[in-house]
């Protein structure tokens, strides 16, 4: 284990199975209906690539870049930027997937944003959620892990840009995380 870690929250291994059960409930609710999978940067690319090679459903896959976190793990203002998606968005049904869920702003802007861009449908696909620490109002419809208010680093979450090569999800240890939450 890296020893900025704390401790390990979920494994490599869980982390692969769960997403390969939560992968198969999107194509079971998606089935053959083309999807758009609009991945939010930089912390959902780990695993939105490994998502998507568990859907068995006709999709396209965009990017959205969204940050809050913008040094260390205090949130601020929220600013969103879309890629170039041409026809990815208005009339598409799509699957917003986001690395945590947290107060909930991330996924609130950016599902308001996706249906004023003309999107038919949007869906939320969080890794985690920590529904304690919820502001916003807001389901998403498919979650890896509920987790307890800590801040977690690894499988494409970062502290400070660091950590998102760790293959699993850890809490960092206290004493390097300056945890100001809003
Ligand atoms: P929300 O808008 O729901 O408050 O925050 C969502 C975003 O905050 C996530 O996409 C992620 O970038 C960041 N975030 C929230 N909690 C954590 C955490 O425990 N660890 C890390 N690394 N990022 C977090
Ligand atoms: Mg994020
Ligand atoms: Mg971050």
């Amino acid at each position: 284990m890296h020893p900025d870690i704390d401790r390990v929250l979920h494994t490599e291994t869980e982390i692969q199975a769960r997403i390969a059960t939560v992968a198969k409930e999107i194509s079971a609710r998606f089935g053959s209906e083309p999807l758009t999978v609009i991945g939010v940067l930089n912390g959902a690319v780990v695993f939105v690539a490994d998502l998507i090679r568990h859907i068995d459903a006709p999709l396209e896959l965009a990017f959205v870049s969204a940050s809050s976190y913008r040094d260390g793990t205090t949130s601020g203002r929220l600013e969103l930027d879309f890629l170039p998606a041409p026809g990815a968005i208005e009339g598409r049904r799509i699957l917003l997937v986001d690395d945590i869920l947290d107060t909930g702003r991330t996924m609130a802007s950016l599902r308001t944003e996706l249906l004023e861009r003309g999107a038919r449908e949007v869906h939320g696909c969080v890794l985690l959620d920590k529904p304690s620490r919820r502001v916003v109002d807001i389901d998403v419809d498919f979650v890896g892990f509920s987790i307890e208010d800590a801040f977690v680093v690894g499988y494409g979450l970062d502290y400070a840009g660091l950590y998102r090569n760790l293959p699993y999800i850890g809490v960092l240890r206290a004493e390097l995380a300056s945890t100001t939450s809003a």
